[in-house]
């Protein structure tokens, strides 16, 4: 017996949902696609990095709208240095919970520290100019 045969035989044992439960799944899923508003954003379409142990692995750059060669980058390895609080009593859905807020937290942070270089950058080199907006969803 294998990995892969006792995954097999686990996967057998579950319960195998019914095609209209399978139809709910996808009709929700496409009323939540439906429901999403788009927003808009100063900050432009990242630049993701290579992979590690390239050099510039972890790095995603942020070039300026304009063309002009300007780029804010975010090392993506120095991100998340704080260390994770966990309590001990903790169940799956509260330590979901936890990493969500954490990631949210997070979120709001580098989008200001992203959207503030930006917005220094066009001070600086596109005087007169506003940073071009792109609608994301
Ligand atoms: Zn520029």
């Amino acid at each position: 017996m294998t990995a892969d045969t006792d995954f097999d035989e686990l996967l057998a044992k579950l319960p195998q949902p019914s095609t209209r439960e399978v139809f709910a799944e996808i009709e929700a899923a496409r009323r939540a696609a439906e429901a999403r508003t788009p927003h808009r954003t100063i900050i432009p379409e990242p630049v993701l990095p290579p992979l590690w142990p390239h050099p510039d692995s972890g790095i995603v750059r942020f070039p300026c709208a304009l063309g002009c060669g300007w780029a804010h980058e975010e090392d993506t390895y120095r991100m998340d240095e704080d260390p994770i609080s966990l309590p001990l009593s903790a169940g799956s859905q509260e330590i979901g919970r936890i990493f969500v807020e954490r990631a949210e937290r997070r979120g709001v942070v580098v989008r200001g520290r992203v959207e503030a270089a930006i917005r220094a950058h066009f001070a600086e080199a596109h005087d007169g100019q506003e940073p071009p907006e792109r609608e994301v969803w």
